[in-house]
């Protein structure tokens, strides 16, 4: 490269180290490298820390992810609806859940009306596709290209997310 200098395309870099105020009035976009940073990205409602348990909580602000085989839906066979366990949207049905053997609640296919909200994950050194409630926001758990027909999907969500409304 010529001279073997940088061209930055902005000034940023340039003024790493000297304090700035004028980027502490634009955030940054979500960090990707948060894996030590426990600090919940979504501005959160503030009854939700009272309403929510602490795992639910965990999972559906902060994209924490429950310990396989020990959430209440992983081995449901009960029909009904899948609602999401912050704003009661109608995520996932009895009908299109299956065993995966993975742990976690899976689905092949989420309820109609484009209810969830497929957003790419970078975190922990992994390139995936999360999964998020397309109301509100909440991480509900990823998606994976190895479910069974006829979408081949797999959502693999956490039972945290979600409160089964039995039919
Ligand atoms: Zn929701």
């Amino acid at each position: 490269m010529p001279g073997g200098r940088l061209n930055l395309p902005h000034s940023k870099f340039a003024l790493a180290g000297e304090s700035n105020q004028a980027d502490r009035s634009n955030p940054p976009p979500r960090r990707t490298d948060d894996m030590a940073d426990p600090t919940p990205t979504k501005p959160g409602d503030p009854d939700l820390k009272s309403r929510l348990t602490d795992e639910q909580y965990q999972v559906t602000q902060c994209s924490a992810t429950e310990r396989a085989f020990t959430g209440k839906y992983w081995n449901t066979h009960d029909d009904g609806i899948y609602r999401c366990v912050v704003c009661n949207t109608e995520l996932f049905r009895s009908e299109e859940k299956f065993d995966s053997g993975s742990g976690w609640p899976s689905f092949w296919r989420a309820a109609a009306g484009d209810r969830v909200k497929e957003v790419e994950d970078r975190s922990h050194g992994m390139l995936r596709i999360e999964v998020q409630c397309a109301n509100c926001g909440a991480h509900l758990g990823h998606l994976f290209d190895d479910g069974p027909a006829p979408t081949g999907q797999r959502y693999c969500i956490n039972s945290a997310a979600l409160d089964l409304e039995k039919r």
